[in-house]
């Protein structure tokens, strides 16, 4: 099989991964990074405004969202405990009433990342498989 030559302006994986994530950071469109990802707090729009890429394509598209803010909410509090449990002496209660609110602050404010981050990764899964829809710019 013949090794497929790269253009020279023709984005390469890794170059459209990095953009795609840095553009998602910033709650942007992963393809076109014009588009708004949100139409208010953690509530994804159905498309770009822009480009027309389509965010939520099926029931159920944002469930790996909820996994990801799931495990890095967890991994987040067990930090958190940890922390408090060796550098503090305010016991179980103290450490929980200190710790929960934290926690809580942590989950909402990283929910819209994680699904931004999930919407990145979707769009990437159709790049890498070539879907036609898919078209990094
Ligand atoms: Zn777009």
């Amino acid at each position: 099989m013949p090794k497929k030559r790269l253009r020279w302006d023709e984005p390469t994986l890794a170059g459209v991964r990095l953009r795609c994530l840095r553009r998602v950071a910033r709650h942007t469109c992963p393809q076109c990074g014009v588009g708004a990802l949100f139409d208010r707090w953690a509530h994804l729009r159905e498309r770009c405004n822009h480009c027309g890429l389509i965010y939520r394509r099926e029931d159920g598209a944002e469930l790996g969202s909820m996994y990801l803010s799931a495990t890095i909410s967890q991994l987040f509090a067990a930090a958190v405990f940890v922390l408090l449990w060796v550098f503090t002496d305010l016991g179980a209660w103290g450490g929980f009433a200190v710790g929960a609110p934290i926690v809580l602050a942590f989950c909402y404010g990283f929910l819209p990342l994680s699904m931004a981050l999930w919407t990145a990764v979707e769009y990437l899964t159709d790049v890498a498989s070539g879907e036609w829809w898919a078209r990094p710019r």
